[in-house]
């Protein structure tokens, strides 16, 4: 037998609607199904407005640039995240302050924001860690209080929830991410730029239309179409649209899915984490679970390391995740010399165990008995 980490779900329907959108003889971005996924989006979760973007990276950069920022503008980021996180504020020419995770869990400490404030910042950037909501009402407080801009990176957010509010709907501005490696996928690649807040829904569109006004034009709010803006190709083509329609119109099977097999590796494995092997994912009680990921923290970096061997020799890809942004090659010469112990043991101990539509509940009990086994010896 043998696990991969990862395997890309398709639905069925991706081709038929991949046909249809060539067969409609335009393909670029913009067209019929871009237009039905923005919708769908903004009609089940209530976000204000919905921009289709080629990843979750160019999600975040569009977030980025609708800060404006200057030049030593500081944001606040997690340092437990994927790069395109920071990647995207310090193109902006901003300086990243990074943040310790919790204790409970990999999101963002919310009690240690205001230690890190000072007159220069101007951006939070809370990151749903496995899709687990990060504490909003504190980061909001906080944000209101200093008068800042909220960024959610919901990239592995789809579908969950902060007190039955949807993630993605809370900060002023947010970001998805339809990568093969999500819930959901725009066949491989794919993203979306969430808009609540009503001052950048104007310039949002033109970013994304490479700074001109051309979606105001289709609409017919202006008579002719020009270079008004700064912007960027940040729309994906229709191609990618058609099939992450066919995702959407199966989300609630796929979640259902998901979490079946979840739960399943947390029922099996919750007595080996009682007896401190390991400890199992937190999901608080303001949060929900959209099982996008199931990881363990083990209590230091070689226990870790010795289980995935194990899992390895027995054909079970469990993978490591994040390593610490602040002491990044290409970071921690501009790092402030903050420790930020939270984050780094998440970095040397977490790890996450295969989790994807097509995997079965026979598989799980599987690699879970691969698991009791080794503690059994
Ligand atoms: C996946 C991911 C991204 C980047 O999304 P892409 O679609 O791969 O560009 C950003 N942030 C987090 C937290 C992610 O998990």
């Amino acid at each position: 037998m043998s696990y991969p980490f990862n395997k890309p779900h398709l639905t069925g329907k991706e081709a038929h609607y991949m046909y249809q959108a060539v067969l409609a003889g335009k393909l670029s971005g913009n067209g019929e199904f871009t237009k039905r996924c923005q919708r769908w989006f903004e009609q089940r979760y209530g976000f204000r407005k919905t921009l289709l973007a080629t990843s979750g990276t160019d999600a975040l950069e569009m977030c980025a640039m609708l800060c404006e920022l200057k030049p030593g503008d500081e944001v606040i980021i997690p340092s437990y995240t994927f790069v395109s996180t920071a990647l995207a504020f310090l193109r902006e020419g901003a300086k990243v302050v990074f943040a310790d995770s919790m204790k409970r869990n990999p999101n963002l400490d919310a009690e240690q924001l205001e230690s890190l404030i000072t007159p220069r910042t101007r951006v939070i950037v809370p990151v749903h860690y496995a899709g687990v909501a990060c504490d909003m009402d504190a980061i909001m407080a906080v944000a209101e209080k200093h008068g800042l801009l909220v960024v959610e990176d919901a990239a592995q957010a789809v579908d969950s929830f902060y007190k039955g509010r949807p993630l993605g709907s809370i900060g002023h501005l947010a970001a998805f991410s339809f990568h093969e490696t999500k819930n959901i996928t725009a066949g491989g690649e794919g993203g979306l730029l969430v808009v609540n807040d009503e001052r950048f829904v104007r310039r949002a569109e033109i970013l994304w239309e490479k700074g001109t006004n051309r979606a105001e034009f289709f609409r017919g709010e202006v008579n002719k179409y020009g270079w008004v803006d700064m912007g960027s190709s940040f729309l994906p083509s229709e191609v990618n649209a058609a099939f992450l329609w066919a995702q959407l119109e199966n989300l609630d099977e796929i979640q259902q899915k998901r979490r079946q097999l979840w739960d399943c590796y947390y029922e099996r494995l919750k007595p080996l984490a009682e007896r401190g092997y390991f400890s199992m994912p937190d999901v608080p009680d303001y949060a929900t679970n959209n099982a996008h990921m199931f990881y363990l923290v083990f209590p230091d970096y070689e226990k870790r390391t010795a289980f995935i061997k194990h899992l390895k020799e027995n054909g079970v890809g469990a993978v490591f995740h994040y390593l610490s942004l602040h002491s990044s090659e290409f970071y921690r010469s501009r790092h402030d010399g903050r420790q930020l112990p939270e984050c780094d043991r998440y970095a040397d101990c977490l790890v996450r165990l295969p989790l994807f539509y097509d995997l079965q509940l026979e598989d799980v009990q599987t690699i879970t008995d691969v698991i009791l086994s080794y503690y059994a010896e």
